[in-house]
């Protein structure tokens, strides 16, 4: 288990509902795709890591501020050294010439070997104004087994998919221990960590704008059918339970809108009337705590 597990960014679980339930631009949708895409690399890298049999601190997803300059760490291991992943999830061929990628639409405008030597630069900076004399080696690993990268050369901190089992096999052949050097630093890291927000891809909403029905939790369609305590998804099939399905929705409203005041008709609005008032009523009342009172009830 990682010492700071990765969550969903509310940034990619806002997206997600939204392109169910509004109509994104095209850059948008191509911007959530995108991050979701990277998001599902960091998870893939996260279930190697996760299996790590050597003593180490791992660290997932740090936004970190260092004097007016925000970093991103994807995935952070400390031993002796520190290992500093960036994981990319791009998939095709690529090439490395002269410093700079392509693919084949182009030059990317985001050069992941930069953005690479900034995280580090920030890191060793943020090492130093701590104290703390820890070698940090920075790799950028490329997940997906679909990628290839032609004349990249062994210079470059990357790790080719073919590598990437190499490198587990790398970091559990340390046989030191973490001491409480590593578990301070560990810690002073996670203390630095700060939720993003507010969120600059996210396009502007309102509850009005937005598709207000029960939809499947697994594929997000609209199709689906109440039958008796069951919500069953037209498009793919899955089954879900009603209480499940009302406690997700919630959730949805409280990451959508944190300053709508949650009550039993605003989360009967928000999945179309498709479940009766008396359950929803019933599933808040068990799992939130019940505030005012009458016709101002709410639950937080
Ligand atoms: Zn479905």
């Amino acid at each position: 288990m990682a010492y700071k597990p990765r969550d969903e960014r509310g940034e990619i679980a806002i997206l997600r509902i939204l392109n169910a339930r509004m109509v994104l631009s095209d850059d948008e949708k191509w911007n959530y795709l995108k991050m979701k895409k990277g998001f599902e690399g960091e998870v893939m890298f996260d279930s190697l890591t996760e299996k790590l049999q050597c003593e180490c601190y791992v660290l997932n997803d740090l936004l970190i501020e260092l004097d007016n300059s925000k970093f991103q760490i994807d995935t952070l291991v400390i031993q002796d050294t520190i290992h500093l992943f960036d994981v990319k999830n791009y998939e095709g061929d690529y090439s490395y010439e002269n410093g700079d990628f392509f693919s084949k639409s182009g030059k990317l405008t985001s050069n992941p070997l930069s953005q690479l030597k900034r995280c580090d630069s920030l890191l060793r900076q943020l090492l130093q104004k701590y104290g703390y004399k820890l070698t940090v080696e920075p790799s950028l690993v490329f997940i997906n087994p679909e990628f290839t990268l032609y004349h990249a050369t062994k210079q470059e901190p990357i790790i080719h998919p073919t590598q990437v089992n190499a490198l587990m096999k790398k970091l559990n052949s340390w046989t030191g221990k973490v001491n409480g050097k590593h578990k301070k630093l560990a810690d002073l890291l996670v203390s630095l960590h700060q939720i993003e927000s507010p969120y600059p891809r996210v396009p502007h909403y309102s509850f009005e704008g937005v598709r207000k029905k029960m939809n499947c939790s697994l594929c997000q369609s609209f199709s689906v059918t109440v039958n008796g305590r069951k919500i069953v998804c037209d498009n793919c099939g899955c089954v879900e339970g009603v209480d499940a399905a009302v406690l997700r929705i919630v959730k949805e409203l409280k990451l959508l809108f944190p300053e709508r005041k949650v009550t039993t008709n605003l989360v009967f609005e928000w999945c179309g009337g498709v479940i009766s008032v008396h359950i929803i009523r019933r599933v808040l009342h068990q799992n939130y705590k019940t505030l005012g009172s009458g016709r101002w009830l709410y639950y937080e």
